[in-house]
């Protein structure tokens, strides 16, 4: 039934064809459902069409008048020029100009009737009059199009070159029209009515053409009734799979770890720190979890260097002690590096096999993790490639889990017996959300800093201010301490940023002869990486000069200054991240931010956030507000079905209620076999990410 109408192509609908439908393709609108669920970007209220003379100026205004005059214009001494259109709607003129697009002229001619928008400012020039620059503009010629494109709510859609606004409008219209009835609503009855959502064909057709007399501004700020049941449904199908994922997971049979802990106890004894009660808590949780038979699904969230690695290293050796591996997967290869050597420094004296599994390994397949030599395999996504192979891989560690996604956490699954998993994260984010993104999870927050750790210094500066900054460098080193100089990415130009980090290394060379100065990018191989790094702990280098390689998980405890050049072109959980690296020991820490002139609103915004706030949690949810989730959470990337309606700060009242329905729907019928079209349509909506029904 839904099945076979979703996948009803949109080129055989009358009026389109193959030419359409491959514009149309482009914008993601293969078939009719997607056409249906293709919402206006924003609505424009062509219901009070007013008169020339009674626009205002600076707001967004729609007029209807007849073109008087319709000319270029040379701009004298310039090679630009400007089109201008003149119109006239019996109570007044108003011109409307667009700069150097001389070719709009063949659109328009006098006598014709037009409908213009934009934005009205008056011109400058004494006694000017009312303008519009490049106004969207519409013809109204078949009398179908009054109804369509006048004297109502008009949407407004994201078009695609080949395809006007209005011819848009139109094909929507058609379709709304004779197809937003053909979708069975899938979503039980009782939801609906508990929830208060109206009928599904009803509030597609509002959407895109709404008829009752509501706030535009609910529609624009997509919060009209209509636009909270579509959203509604969207988030209830994301949240019912992930209630069948942990469903799952929870009824398969795992392993039981159950041993002495002794290598805990071997490594816990030689650790020049005790654990703080936040660590011991959550390794408590993790040990309980994994003496259970069934498989640990836990995220443990943590601020940077709160001491997650240790924690997970602990479990690790839970796993090893009871006879199987444990694999460690990290987001980069010089995180994977650093566990590696740091990880290969706690346990040498337990007297395990370790190994290293990155892009760059020159055997990317080794034969001793298959047979069962190898005890801790650490690794980049190179460990989940197809050949790679273990024999009894009981836990697998995804650090940083933010950079991976649900598949990439089920490939390394994949690769043992219902193994157990823990995943870490330092981008704290609020509960909401982690329950939405990492919902099929249980979660531990480790909420304590190691103790005597001092809050890093955080301070600003603008590029005439660097004198003071090196003077603050200058004293640092004297005393003993080190320091990392950060250059961003430039343009994704790994290049140009490459370069910036190399003329870097020069000038500090020649500003401090006698400080001893490293280079570090992404460019050189592993050894040379390791090499350099290695220098730097052990103090043979005393400031170190980087591209962006750094951000996680390195770790230095005297290194006491992290200067970031350019600060302005750094996100601001990176910056989070980077500063991290400083303020691992008891000395004073230094983050200094040079910002280069002229800074836009949101990095002005992110600068002040990481002067005045150290606290990871409070950064995160700043930052989720400027960017919005899609960016924060890189949703895409994490394998999620995408979210094509619902936003997930607007909307998080409605995510919480689609939440709980789903679970509970999940309690009540965890085949969903009574409701059968729920369940095509659920699978259809995770479709290639993950199988729902299949467990493993
Ligand atoms: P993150 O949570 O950012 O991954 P790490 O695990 O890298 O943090 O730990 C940061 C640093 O803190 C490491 O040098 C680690 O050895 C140290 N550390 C971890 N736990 C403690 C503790 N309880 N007391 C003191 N230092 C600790
Ligand atoms: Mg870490």
């Amino acid at each position: 039934m839904d099945s076979g109408l979703s996948k009803q192509r949109i080129q055989f609908v009358k009026g389109i064809g193959p030419l359409r439908a491959g514009l149309l393709s482009r914008i993601g609108i293969n078939t009719i459902k997607d056409a249906l669920y293709y919402l206006p970007f924003r609505y424009e209220d062509r219901s009070s069409l007013k008169k020339i003379c009674e626009i205002g100026v600076e707001g967004i205004e729609t007029v209807k008048g007849k073109i008087i005059s319709a000319d270029i214009r040379r701009l004298r001494g310039r090679k630009s020029n400007i089109f201008e259109l003149t119109v006239n709607d019996g109570t007044g003129i108003l011109k409307c100009k667009w700069f150097n697009q001389p070719f709009m002229k063949k659109n328009f001619r006098t006598g014709q009737e037009v409908v213009l928008s934009g934005t009205v400012r008056r011109n400058a020039y004494p006694g000017g009059g009312l303008e519009i620059d490049n106004p969207e503009y519409e013809f109204l010629t078949e009398d179908r199009d009054s109804l369509i494109h006048m004297n109502r709510v008009v949407p407004v859609y994201r078009v695609t070159e080949g395809i006007s606004q209005k011819q848009f409008r139109k094909i929507m219209f058609g379709i709304v029209d004779s197809h937003s009835d053909k979708f069975p609503d899938t979503i039980p009855p009782d939801i609906i009515e508990r929830n208060n959502l109206p009928a599904l064909d009803h509030s597609i057709r509002q959407v895109h053409f709404p008829e009752d007399n509501l706030n535009t501004d609910l529609f624009n700020k997509g919060i009209s009734p209509y636009h909270k049941r579509l959203s509604f449904d969207e988030l209830f199908m994301f949240e019912l799979g992930l209630a069948v994922l942990k469903r799952n997971k929870n009824h398969d049979k795992g392993i039981a770890f159950n041993c002495p802990g002794n290598m805990q106890k071997g490594l816990l004894n030689i650790l020049p720190f005790a654990l703080t009660g936040a660590q011991k808590r959550v390794l408590a949780d993790i040990i309980r979890d994994m003496q259970r038979p069934y498989p640990m699904h836990r995220l443990i969230q943590g601020d940077v260097g709160c001491g997650k690695t240790v924690i997970a290293l602990l479990a690790m050796l839970n796993a090893v002690e009871c006879g199987y591996q444990a694999a460690l997967m990290a987001p980069t290869e010089i995180l994977a590096e650093q566990h590696y050597i740091n990880i290969h420094r706690m346990v040498e004296h337990l007297g395990l096999k370790l190994k290293l599994l990155t892009g760059s390994s020159k055997n990317r397949y080794p034969d001793n993790i298959a047979s069962g030599e190898i005890d801790i395999i650490i690794g980049t996504h190179a460990l989940i490639q197809e050949g790679v192979m273990f024999r009894n891989l009981g836990l697998a560690v995804i650090d940083e889990q933010h950079k991976f996604g649900v598949m990439q956490r089920t490939l390394l699954r994949k690769k043992g017996r219902n193994p157990d998993v823990l995943v870490m994260t330092a981008t704290p984010i609020p509960r909401s959300l982690a329950l939405t993104l990492y919902g099929d999870l249980d979660c531990s927050v480790i909420d304590e800093m190691p103790t005597g750790r001092k809050q890093i210094i955080t301070r600003l500066f603008s590029s005439s201010q660097k004198p003071e900054i090196y003077g603050l460098l200058n004293d640092e080193i004297r005393k003993g301490k080190q320091a990392y100089v950060v250059y961003p990415a430039i343009e994704d130009s790994e290049k140009a940023s490459l370069k910036s980090a190399i003329q870097g290394k020069e000038a500090f060379v020649k500003l401090f002869p006698e400080f001893r100065i490293g280079l570090l990018h992404g460019r050189m191989n592993t050894d040379e990486r390791e090499n350099i790094m290695a220098s730097f702990k052990d103090r043979k280098i005393d400031i170190l000069v980087c591209t962006t390689v750094i951000e996680v998980g390195v770790d230095v405890p005297d290194a006491t200054v992290m200067l970031i050049i350019h600060a302005e072109r750094f996100g601001l959980a990176q910056l989070h991240q980077l500063r991290g690296r400083v303020g691992r020991a008891a000395d004073k820490s230094y983050c200094l931010l040079i910002a280069y002139e002229p800074l836009n609103e949101d990095a002005k915004q992110r600068l002040d956030i990481m002067v005045s706030s150290c606290d990871g949690f409070g950064i995160a949810e700043k930052d989720l507000a400027i960017r919005g989730p899609g960016e924060f959470l890189g949703i895409k990337q994490a394998g999620m079905p995408d979210l094509r309606i619902a936003d997930l700060i607007r909307d998080l009242g409605i995510l919480e209620a689609a939440r709980t329905e789903a679970f509970n729907l999940i309690d009540r019928s965890p085949e969903l076999k009574e409701f059968p079209s729920l369940k095509e349509s659920l699978e259809v909506f995770w479709k290639g990410r993950v199988d729902l029904f299949i467990t493993g």
